[in-house]
């Protein structure tokens, strides 16, 4: 009797919009529908009373209620609360990002039939909690969650696939030098890249997690704004948020259309009052030049930090919807010389690839000679242990795996305790920052408690950091003197506990419904969200 097979599922969980795609029955990879009819669904959540709304209808519905509605929620991903509260209350980040991925589960189970597992897609740059988040909201929606893999990774498998310089396997017959230049609607990512074989080793990786399509977008809000001002000086539509809501939707339908087009009239009404007024493209692109600026100047960056010329460089891939604005493509081409790569799916080329890897994967599973791709990545930021400095008392972030070292890596590096008598040692984990451990991230921290008395002053102790190559980090902190190994797990400094996970699976499993909101009859049954005065997250940065 043979098993059922199972299906190769792939999911981009975008900041801005998602995508899920399978590999049908002749091994290619083809993005689902979501019910509305399309291949790419908006990433945004609106809480209603009684029930949830995903996608396009969510965004009708929140240009009524803004206070309902979530936006941006990857943005938080690793953080103890979406930063925004709805309807009043604070609701986990992974919580708000399950529910997007119910919503492609549900939908791509009436095309292909139910199934569990599938591969989710990460930016490159996610440090470990910002991962342990987006398995979390993948348990919550229902999916086992075979591997996690990077998005430029999964856009450089698939367009390696489709374009033939990958076999199905993701094998490459030469050593490919590749750089992934992904600008989507809120994030920018660069990704620098070997392959060989089926060995894929990142270099390098650099972005902005704060420059995207919206930022393109405001640049026409603004220039809308004024040519509507300058007839209608006393009306501000960018004040109500009502006219905001419109002013954007006709500045993105502006430039959707100015990537097609050289020029788009635009047309927009205010409070009875309206303007018409035409816009070229060489307009736009002299308006957003210094947007357009900051990627190139980033690329640049990061292709040097690779120890890389652009001689070196043997694909140029293009990935994420704002790349199909012609700036990008004309911008690079004159910065590398050479004509990037652009699929026709740009969207769809990470969600692509996180299908063809599920399949390797799963193939993998059945036949232990199905070679697999290996992928090596990098860690995007340093990670280090804050201490003190024993002769100046002043704080040391001690690195541990310095910034775009190869992974897996394990590191070792040996501590004294501070004072005579210490019955518990910390181990204080964060990442970035400078030498002093300013403005660095806290990832977690590992205690070792109950040491027996009498423990001398400048007593060792072992911290041993074991980062995996999926991103995930363990830390192990030892003395040694004792002859005891005292295996610690991290203490997260954000994100949901084992706990916290647990009650919202079992309150989302057994209701299907969503988390009590305040008022709501059900609001006594379900762990309660998160108060705004329990732990409130650092507020994002404001455009
Ligand atoms: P994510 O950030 O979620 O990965 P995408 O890669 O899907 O998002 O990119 C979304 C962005 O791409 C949005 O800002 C959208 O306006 C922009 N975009 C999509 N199509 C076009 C187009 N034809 N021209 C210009 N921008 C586009
Ligand atoms: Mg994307």
């Amino acid at each position: 009797m043979s098993t059922p097979t199972s299906k190769a599922i792939g999911i981009d969980l975008g900041t801005t919009f998602s995508v899920i795609a399978y590999l049908d029955a002749n091994g290619k990879p083809k993005s689902l529908p979501n019910s509305e009819g399309d291949f790419i669904t908006p990433s945004v959540v609106f809480l209603e009373e009684d029930g949830v709304l995903v996608g396009k209808e969510a965004i009708k519905a929140g240009a009524l209620e803004p206070d309902r509605l979530a936006q941006f929620a990857k943005r938080d991903m690793g953080e103890a609360a979406f930063s925004k509260p709805l309807a009043g209350e604070l609701y986990p980040p992974e919580v708000i990002q399950s529910f997007v991925l119910a919503k492609l589960k549900a939908d791509a189970e009436t095309k292909i039939g139910p199934f569990t597992q599938a591969v989710i897609t990460v930016p490159a740059y996610f440090n470990e909690p910002r991962r342990k988040a987006t398995q979390d909201a993948g348990k919550l929606a229902g999916l086992d969650v075979i591997d996690i893999i990077n998005e430029p990774t999964a856009a450089a498998i698939a367009f390696g696939v489709e374009s033939g310089f990958l076999n199905e396997k993701g094998e490459s017959a030469k050593t490919e030098r590749v750089v992934i230049y992904d600008l989507g609607g809120g994030t920018f990512d660069v990704t620098i890249m070997e392959i060989t074989g089926q060995e894929y080793r990142v270099k390098a990786t650099g972005g902005d997690v704060y420059l995207g399509g919206i930022d393109w977008d405001y640049r026409l809000v603004e220039l809308i704004a004024q040519k509507f001002m300058e007839k209608h000086s006393d009306l501000d539509p960018r004040e109500d948020p009502v006219g905001m809501q419109r002013l954007l939707r006709e500045a993105e339908d502006a430039k959707r259309s100015l990537s097609q087009r050289e020029s788009v009239s635009i047309i927009f009404e205010h409070k009875g009052e309206g303007i018409r007024a035409t816009l070229t493209r060489q307009a736009f692109e002299h308006l957003s030049a210094d947007l357009l600026e900051r990627t190139r100047f980033t690329t640049q960056t990061v292709l040097r930090e690779a120890g890389w010329e652009w001689s070196d460089v043997t694909r140029l891939l293009l990935v994420g919807g704002s790349s199909r604005m012609p700036m990008v493509a004309n911008m690079l081409t004159k910065l590398s010389g050479r004509a990037p790569d652009a699929s026709l799916s740009l969207d769809e080329a990470v969600a692509h690839g996180a299908a063809i890897y599920a399949g390797v994967k799963l193939a993998q599973g059945t036949s232990s000679n199905t070679p697999q791709p290996t992928i090596q990545n990098v860690n995007s930021h340093a990670l280090s242990v804050l201490g003190v400095e024993a002769a100046t008392g002043r704080p040391r972030a001690q690195v541990m795996i310095p910034r775009n070292t190869p992974l897996p890596v394990n590191a070792k590096s040996v501590f004294q305790t501070q004072k005579p008598n210490q019955y518990s040692v910390v181990v204080n984990v964060v990442q970035g920052g400078d030498a002093s451990g300013n403005n660095s991230t806290p990832i977690g921290r590992c205690v070792i408690r109950d040491l027996p008395d009498g423990l001398p002053q400048g007593t060792p102790v072992e911290v041993i950091f074991r980062y995996r190559s999926n991103g995930r980090l363990t830390v192990k902190a030892r003395v040694p003197r004792l002859n005891i190994e005292a295996t610690l797990a991290i203490e997260r400094a954000s994100g949901l506990t084992d706990e916290a996970i647990q009650d919202w699976d079992d309150y989302l499993t057994e209701k299907r419904q969503p988390p009590p909101l305040p008022g709501s009859k059900n609001s006594k049954s379900g762990p309660p969200p998160l108060r705004p005065n329990a732990k409130t997250p650092p507020p994002i940065k404001k455009r």
